[in-house]
């Protein structure tokens, strides 16, 4: 039997001859980053595609959110969560902000709003909630919070490339909200990144930064950094931009396929679709009730790796446990009640454009023969 390895994700990758032929326009042109031809273009084309009024591209996805904060000038605590890839926490972090943890909602696995509150104090300048795996946090509630104590709020949206709520984009939400285009994510240019900003003003505040800071050839208004992408992973952009669809579309079926399948195993629990919600099926993650489904998360994982099927599990461990955050009183698992127990039961099954059903099959058949 075909027993290839089943990767968690694979990357979406632009057709070889069309990247060629974008290649050759750059070397002819010998305009290779700064704001080249094929950089602005890719500015233009993702805020029509998202449906967001601007955009700053960036070289990577944790830049943008060290830069955000940097922009907006926060100082002393931000409220967010344990549950996510470090680099939002990290973010913080390099800024010389305290994170401060906050629980998480079963029902999305995003900063849970009721928990919020209860956490701001005098130092609490701002919030930087994620939308995990894609799933729109409760930005309105987010956003009254953050109204009635004046806090600014900051999405980390690396999961939530061209996600919608009612039609409307989920980058629209918050002060800024920031992207992620590594290879492993729906959409990619590689290594590559955005901000995305709700006005003109705070574009060029941001493009100033993300360049040194500077505001023309002998001004420097800031202390900025260099987090440039290139006119080579620009044009890559472009021509994955004009795929993505095909592949979020891709990725819904073996959604549908890994919901019907699983939907009667005992133990075993997945998200369905929201209503109103154009999801981009970036992760598809399960939950595992060790009691009910017999089996623990871990005996799982590993029971698919042995088998050469690459479920991760993220998000395990949580941020907070790690050796930079777990001295911080917010850490404590007892004020993370929720994400400890998620963090104990996820594992994220293969999701990407390229799976077969046989590869399907091979996953689901890891998980109901026991
Ligand atoms: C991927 C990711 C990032 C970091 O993005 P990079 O492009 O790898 O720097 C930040 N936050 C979350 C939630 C992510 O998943």
């Amino acid at each position: 039997m075909d027993n290839k390895q089943i990767t968690v994700t694979a990357p979406l990758l632009p057709g070889l001859e069309e990247f060629n032929t974008m290649l050759k326009e750059i070397w002819d042109s010998k305009w290779i980053t700064n704001n080249g031809q094929f950089h602005k273009q890719l500015e233009t084309e993702l805020c029509k595609y998202l449906k967001v009024p601007y955009i700053s591209l960036f070289t990577n996805g944790t830049l943008p959110l060290i830069t955000a904060l940097q922009a907006l000038r926060i100082t002393g605590e931000v409220i967010t969560t344990p549950y996510s890839f470090v680099a939002t926490t990290h973010a913080l972090w390099w800024n010389g902000i305290k994170p401060v943890f906050v629980d998480i909602e079963e029902s999305t696995c995003g900063i849970d709003p009721d928990a919020i509150e209860a956490a701001i104090t005098p130092k609490t300048t701002a919030i930087m909630p994620v939308h995990c795996y894609g799933k729109p946090c409760n930005t309105k509630r987010i956003q009254e919070i953050a109204d009635k104590y004046g806090l600014r709020v900051i999405y980390d949206a690396a999961h939530a490339f061209g996600v919608e709520v009612n039609g409307e984009s989920v980058l629209n939400a918050g002060d800024i909200s920031t992207l992620s285009f590594h290879a492993t994510k729906v959409y990619n240019t590689i290594e590559g990144g955005a901000m995305v900003v709700h006005d003109a003003e705070t574009k060029k505040r941001i493009d100033y930064l993300k360049n040194f800071g500077f505001a023309d050839e002998t001004i420097v208004v800031a202390p900025g950094i260099n987090g440039k992408m290139d006119e080579m992973r620009s044009a890559f952009g472009l021509l994955n931009l004009h795929q993505v669809d095909d592949a979020i579309a891709a990725r819904q079926k073996v959604a549908q396929f890994y919901r019907k399948e699983l939907r009667n195993v005992p133990g075993v629990r997945f998200f369905d679709d929201m209503p109103g919600v154009r999801h981009n099926y970036s992760y598809f993650p399960i939950f595992i009730n060790a009691q009910e489904f017999g089996m623990t998360r871990d005996e799982l994982y590993f029971k698919m790796r042995d088998n050469n099927v690459l479920g991760r599990r993220y998000f395990y461990p949580l941020i907070s446990t790690f050796s930079t955050y777990r001295g911080l009183p917010s850490a404590n698992p007892e004020n993370l009640p929720v994400a400890t127990r998620i963090a104990n039961e996820v594992i994220c099954l293969p999701m990407h454009h390229e799976l077969t059903q046989q590869d399907l099959e091979r996953v689901i058949n890891c998980i109901t023969y026991k």
